[in-house]
Parts: structure tokens; sequence; C-alpha cells
């Protein structure tokens, strides 16, 4: 009797049918995915027809279909593998896995799905966008093959990590204050380092590294950490260049004191400078002395001999140097720092083309 038979040994054409809101009760994997995972607040835009899910933190992106597909032949490959059948999509959205963390796909998608004002269209001066933001942007560019993306943030990092000394010191003022706890860099520059190194972008080299001069040795071997919660470190072959080029910044270091102590000691000036710089030179209670004894100690050669003597405040009887004695050692600085930038790629054993040389 069919009664006394077990219902699994019938053959399937013969098995009760399963009722169907049993079956729409138990959601598929790709469901699962998207319920399970957190939805972004910016970018669950509800008439967006793919979902974008991030495999770290699951975090799942409502965006739109062809506006991606259009700016990034990646993602239009990958979306065209996507289905849009019932079982692998989403509320009818096709859904699409990254091997990315939300914070870096945020980054690019507030660029290719801009909800605010273009993130590389900003005013003269205005402030840059966040080494955060163009780390994923470069990083995700660089991935999915956004060349021209990649070229704008690439083109604003070279403002900042420039080839000319004059240049640099449009971005950075020559007379910023000495060495002090508030200007020495922060670890940014591995990153900086890390990104050149990714696009083969060797002009951001050499500021990069040169700004590595300001920070303890210590602080350069923990590494930087990326929003996104990796901890970036310098490859052993850079983390050997920024050792090893600390003699040359040590040894530059101390030509320059020396020099700027004989320019005291030989100035001939008739409104008596000389004794002035000398007292300034013998008088500087400042770490610039300290760092020269430590040869992998932090660097000094980025201090400014010519803003100490203008803004030392202990002159005998309150009466600084002279305009034109003032110049002398503005201009000898200028010499100094124009053979130290001139000689920056060969202290890190880097070749980048088109360095400037010294003038001749
Ligand atoms: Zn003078």
């Amino acid at each position: 009797m069919a009664d006394s038979h077990c219902q699994d040994c019938l053959p399937p054409n013969k098995r009760p049918r399963v009722n169907p809101e049993a079956v729409d009760a138990s959601p598929t994997p790709v469901v699962r995915l998207v319920q399970d995972a957190e939805r972004d607040e910016e970018f669950w835009l509800e008439d967006g027809n793919i979902i974008l899910v991030t495999t770290l933190r699951p975090t799942a992106f409502r965006v739109y279909k062809a506006l991606l597909a259009r700016q990034v032949e990646a993602f239009a490959d990958m979306f065209a593998s996507s289905t849009a059948q019932e079982s692998e999509s989403y509320q009818g959205c096709p859904v699409v896995q990254l091997a990315d963390a939300p914070e870096d796909l945020r980054h690019l998608l507030r660029v290719l799905v801009p909800t605010t004002d273009p993130l590389f269209c900003r005013a003269k001066d205005g402030p840059l966008p966040t080494l955060h933001q163009f780390s994923a942007i470069i990083r995700l560019s660089h991935k999915y093959r956004i060349e021209r993306l990649q070229e704008q943030a690439l083109t604003v990092l070279k403002d900042q990590y420039c080839n000319t000394l004059n240049a640099y010191d449009r971005r950075v003022s020559v007379y910023a204050p000495p060495v002090s706890e508030s200007c020495i860099p922060t670890t940014h520059m591995i990153e900086i380092i890390e990104l050149a190194r990714l696009t083969d972008t060797t002009s951001l080299l050499p500021v990069a590294f040169y700004e590595t001069q300001g920070m303890l040795l210590e602080l350069l071997m923990d590494g930087w950490l990326r929003e996104n919660g990796t901890v970036v470190h310098l490859s052993r072959g850079d983390l050997q260049r920024c050792v090893n080029s600390r003699a040359d910044f040590h040894n530059a270091s101390l030509d320059r004191t020396l020099r700027m102590v004989r320019l005291a000691d030989t100035v001939t000036c008739e409104l008596g400078c000389r004794p002035t710089l000398i007292h300034f030179c013998g008088g500087l209670d400042s770490d610039m002395y300290l760092c020269l004894e430590d040869p992998l100690g932090r660097d000094t050669s980025q201090c400014s001999w010519s803003w100490l003597v203008e803004n030392y405040d202990c002159y005998p009887d309150g009466i600084a140097p002279c305009e034109t004695c003032i110049a002398k050692v503005r201009a000898q600085e200028k010499e100094d720092r124009e053979k130290l930038w001139a000689r920056l790629p060969w202290i890190f054993s880097i070749e980048v083309p088109g360095w400037p040389a010294l003038p001749t």
C-alpha cells in the first residue's frame, strides 16, 4: 500500500508537491548574503539596480549599474556575468561581491556616483582630499584599471611630492619653524611611498623619502594604519633606503652648521653684525645641535638657518643682524638646499627620470 511507504522512497515525480510558500520563506544564499550585510548609509540608493557586497566587513551598496559600467570596464565585465535570476538577485537587483573593504569602496563610489562636490575639482589652495581618500581611490583605480581617475589623483599628489625645490618651497614654506614636536612628519609618508610603488610613479619618491628623515626610525618601522584597518609597512629595501640615507643627511646637516658658523665668523659688516651672528650661533639652545650628535636620529637638514636668524629673540641689546647679512644667510642656505635637492635620487638609490640636476 502506498500509504505504508516512506515518502523519500517514492520517485521524484510521485512526491507530494512542496508548499511554494515554504520555499519563499527560506532565503537563497544571495538574499541571505545581502540580509546579513550591513547596509551602507550613504550608498543604499532605493532606486539603485545593482547591489555590491564587500567581502571584508560585509557591507551592501545599492547603486546604479549603467552609471558604474560606463565608467569602469572591469565593473561592466563583472555586471555582464551577473544575472537577475531570482535565485541570484535581491529585490530584483543582481548582486556582485567585491573583495574590498567598505571604507575603500565608499571613497571610490563618492567619485563615481558623486553626491557632493567632485573630489578633485577644488578651488586653488582649497583643502586636499584626505590621504585615506587618495589611498583608497588610487588603490581601487589601479585594481579596476580606472586609468583617468588614477591619473587625476596622482596629478594632485605630484603637486605635493614635486620634483623641483621651488615647487616644494611654494608648498611648504622654507621659513617653517625649527624642529619641534609639532613639525615632525607622521608616518603617512609610508603610504605615499606605497602608492608610488604600486603605480610606478617614481617622481613621488624623493620628497616622500626626504620627509621620512624627520621621523624616528621606530615610528617608521611601526608602519601606517589605513582607514580600512590594515597596517602598511615599507618593503625591506625601502626601509633600508631610509636608514642608509641618514648618514648623508647627517653629513649635510653638519656641513650646513659648519658653513653657518664660518659665515658668522667671516662676515664683514660695518654695522657690527659679526659678533651678533657669533652670539647667535653660540646661543642657540635648540634641538638643532642635539640632533647633530645622533647620525640615526631625526634630521635637521629641513630646518632653516635663515628662519632661526630672523626669529632668534636673544640678540645682545635686542639688535638683530642687518638685512644684508641675513640675505647672505639666505643665499648660502639656498645654495646648500639646491645641492642636497639635486642629490636626492642618488641618496636614496632610485632612478627618477627628469629630476632636475644642479644648476651649473
Ligand atoms: Zn650686517
